[in-house]
């Protein structure tokens, strides 16, 4: 990591030289294609100034008033700078095109394209250096640097085309340059603001999700993945899963399988630094019908009985309505003592709001029953196979 450091300090530097030496030799010729390959020098300090920003800032700890880390600074950094670098694209293409409205021409000066073919050498020499010290250190992103310092060299070789097609008569060559150089800053612009967005509208980074299920696939006594999202940028990334695992599994198993989660995901994927595993128990299906004295379906929830049906094991019970004449409060009554006796289901052919509301506060679904169905034991059946 110091290498990759370092590699990106030196390539700062020299991109710093290299601006002030095109901007001023391009503003002294009248090169409009040698200021914007000045400006694009300066575009790539930029970039390299936010990855050493983002370094530093990323791996400042959370702290109670930012307890999800301070990533998103970066990512707020990097989305101003991403418009910064579009707005400086769009300009040098408006000079471009007043300096083709107005035929003005650069002056042909030897020392002007001396810079310009300095800057070329200069880039590729760090193109060579930042993909050597990439494949040393095994960083993708340095490599990527790498390649993009030799889009650099083709852009001030452009340049250097330009000035001498204008010196053989070509007038608007330069022009031209400026324009195709603008395009090329328009993209680390438009590169660098997406990749800000992403981080800030926390899209999911689909890879890490496939990474994860597979994962989660092989820890036992995970019964189901009900969630997965992650957060963050590509170095340091926050995973959420939330998983299932069976009623009466106890609390050391289930810290076990959450410890294992967090050790393997963080082990197995690179850049997740950190995983909040979420454990939720699956609740047993147990299903209410509401039945009259003679075991019929009386289709509401305020009946003499309940029968309670356990869906896995087909175990059967009567239950007696002690609530069915109350008078007030009903529906939470019966909700209540529903809830005692382990429902999570309830069939019915209607059902008031209120009544409702007070199941689902008890973790308890309410099913509309179709017409056809009277028979209790062919309600019991419909449930079964869904
Ligand atoms: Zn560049």
């Amino acid at each position: 990591m110091d290498e990759a450091l370092k590699a990106g300090k030196i390539s700062a530097v020299a991109n710093v030289i290299l601006t002030v030496l095109k901007i001023a030799a391009g503003v002294l010729i009248n090169s409009t294609a040698l200021i914007a390959d000045g400006i694009h020098s300066f575009v790539d300090v930029l970039g390299s100034l936010l990855v050493w920003l983002g370094i530093r800032i990323a791996s400042k700890p959370a702290d109670p008033s930012h307890p999800y880390g301070h990533f998103k600074a970066e990512s707020l950094a990097e989305m101003s700078v991403g418009l910064i670098i579009i707005l400086s694209s769009l300009l040098i293409l408006h000079e471009a095109t007043l300096s083709l409205i107005n035929g003005s021409v650069p002056a042909f000066e030897m020392y002007a394209i001396l810079v310009a073919l300095f800057s070329a050498l200069v880039n590729e020499i760090l193109a060579r250096y930042k993909i050597r010290i990439g494949l040393d250190t095994r960083s993708s992103s340095l490599i990527a640097e790498g390649k993009h310092s030799r889009v650099d060299v083709l852009s001030s070789l452009s340049v250097v085309a330009g000035l001498i097609l204008v010196y053989l008569g070509y007038w608007w060559a330069d022009a031209v340059v400026a324009m195709a150089i603008s395009v090329f800053i328009f993209q680390i612009g438009a590169g660098i603001l997406k990749n800000s967005l992403d981080v800030l509208m926390d899209r999911v980074d689909e890879e890490v999700i496939v990474k994860v299920m597979s994962v989660m696939d092989k820890i036992e006594g995970v019964e189901s993945v009900e969630f997965v999202a992650t957060r963050g940028t590509w170095k340091s990334k926050v995973v959420e899963v939330h998983f299932t695992v069976n009623p009466g599994m106890d609390a050391e198993t289930i810290d076990a399988i959450e410890r294992e989660i967090v050790d393997e995901i963080k082990g197995r994927i690179p850049g997740v630094v950190d995983v909040v595993a979420v454990v939720k128990v699956s609740r047993p299906r147990v299903l209410a019908i509401p039945v009259d004295e003679d075991g019929n379906f009386t289709r509401e929830l305020d009946s003499p009985q309940f029968m309670i049906v356990s869906l896995e094991s087909g175990e059967k019970k009567i239950v007696k309505n002690e609530h069915h004449k109350a008078e007030k409060r009903k529906g939470y009554l019966i909700s209540e003592c529903l809830e005692k006796h382990g429902v999570s289901i309830v069939a019915v052919r209607k059902v008031g709001e209120g009544a409702k509301a007070h199941l689902r506060s008890r973790g308890i679904v309410v099913k509309l029953i179709d017409s056809n169905l009277k028979d209790v034991e062919d309600i019991i059946k419909s449930f079964q196979r869904s």
